[in-house]
């Protein structure tokens, strides 16, 4: 559930309607609710109660200051996978012992600058990344907490561009060889070897792969406490799926995946750990676009927007399927005719859908695209030379731009000129 429903027949966010933020924003821009993303993250908090448990919310969903303020603030932790995430968690306030750092290529300088700035732990993914914090944490004259990301070779059923638990990835160290590689591990003097970590794959939908991979976690933990390590903490990733097509899906809710976790890890009296980023912020978040003209092909009409794959690359980059709603309601019953919904970038691939069945719209009418509130803002660049989008928090009859419209010009200034190049 989210906080964008229609009130008298107009969208709103929670209590906003989106044309006032339109009017003062312009088109494109991305709306957030605070609501949801809120809702979201007590919903995980419910579902692992009992447990002794850490949510660190994958900040690469959606790493906008606020929103990573008002994760911080719920008493969320934090899963960063570079440098510049681990500055932004730390400048939104959450303390070192909340931030977890993924990620298969982590430099020297990343791992000093977490060592320094304070983390929870560090989710080794190879034998070399492990000898390298190790100098990295005696150089500093301190020990780094650590998980190894273990690979349970476990088909995670989605995209494969966003699979990562399977043999062939390039995510974790092979189950297979966990023993020998946490023996290593515990003779290296920098590190100090906390656990667990597994993450098998974003936007499941089904929660037989999770079960499988936890349960081979589960049985690991055993053997490695057998091999006497201390394993006192699994993280178990993130991946849950969300609703993306309103019509056809129902993914396993966050309760039911929790259950999973209990059933499968509960009884090791690790500390849990999840990750979720999609289901936190995907569905918290609207792409709102205007018409600029709809155009009628040969054999099919086009609606062509101010919003581009530059803005959302999800449909270009993954085939994804996003929900678009007209901002002003359809009468009920309206006739729906299919349309070709694309951007003005210079693409072929610049196309969000194709043959969708919308209801009559016209230039100047707003759009929005739903669930675009994960990998959406973050993801998007400034081809074809149109500057990043704003994005807007609501909270309740409140909204606040987080992230402002850059003008041409800094966009343009950005870029130097080299001096042999002035005449
Ligand atoms: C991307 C990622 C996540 C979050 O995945 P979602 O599908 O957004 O929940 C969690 N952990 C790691 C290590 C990741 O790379």
């Amino acid at each position: 559930m989210d906080h964008f429903l229609y009130q008298n027949g107009i969208l709103h966010a929670e209590d906003v309607p989106v044309p006032d933020i339109a009017a003062e924003v312009g088109t494109p821009f991305y709306v957030y609710s605070s609501a949801t993303l809120e809702r979201h993250y007590k919903l995980f908090d419910e579902a692992l109660e009992g447990l002794d448990h850490l949510i660190c919310y994958a900040m690469k969903a959606n790493s906008n200051q606020a929103v990573l303020s008002l994760m911080a603030r719920l008493g969320s932790g934090v899963d960063v996978v570079s440098g510049g995430e681990y500055r932004r968690a730390i400048a939104a306030g959450f303390p070192g012992d909340r931030i977890v750092f993924s990620g298969v290529g982590k430099t020297r300088a990343e791992m000093m600058l977490a060592l320094q700035g304070g983390i929870r732990q560090f989710n080794v993914e190879s034998e070399p990344e492990m000898r390298a914090l190790s100098g990295v944490a005696q150089s500093l004259g301190t020990r780094a907490p650590i998980t190894i990301r273990v690979n349970p070779d476990v088909d995670a059923k989605t995209h494969e561009k966003i699979a990562t638990g399977k043999a062939e990835n390039k995510f974790g160290i092979p189950i297979s060889r966990a023993r020998d590689v946490y023996g290593e591990a515990a003779m290296l003097p920098g590190l100090d070897v906390v656990g667990i970590d597994v993450h098998i794959g974003s936007q499941l939908t089904d929660l037989e792969p999770f079960e499988q991979a936890y349960t081979k976690v589960a049985d690991l933990a055993r053997i490695l406490r057998e091999d006497g390590h201390d394993i006192r903490r699994l993280d178990l990733g993130g991946g849950l799926g969300i609703p993306y097509e309103r019509s056809n899906d129902a993914p396993p809710l966050p309760v039911e995946y929790g259950e999973v976790i209990k059933r499968t890890v509960g009884d090791l009296g690790c500390e849990v750990e999840i990750e979720p980023g999609r289901l936190i912020a995907g569905n918290a978040g609207l792409l709102v676009s205007d018409v600029i003209y709809v155009k009628s092909g040969e054999d099919r009409d086009f609606l062509i927007l101010d919003a581009a794959m530059n803005d959302l690359i999800r449909p270009a980059m993954y085939g994804a399927y996003h929900d678009i709603v007209p901002i002003v309601e359809a009468p009920a019953g309206v006739a729906l005719t299919p349309f070709d919904v694309v951007g003005p970038v210079c693409e072929t691939g610049d196309t969000f859908t194709k043959g969708r069945s919308l209801p009559p719209l016209e230039a100047g009418d707003l759009v929005a695209f739903r669930s675009a509130g994960a990998y959406g803002a973050v993801m998007a660049s400034e081809y074809n030379s149109r500057p990043l989008i704003p994005e807007v928090l609501v909270h309740g009859h409140q909204f606040a731009v987080i992230r402002r419209r850059p003008t041409f010009d800094e966009m343009i200034n950005r870029d130097t000129i080299p001096e042999w190049l002035e005449s």
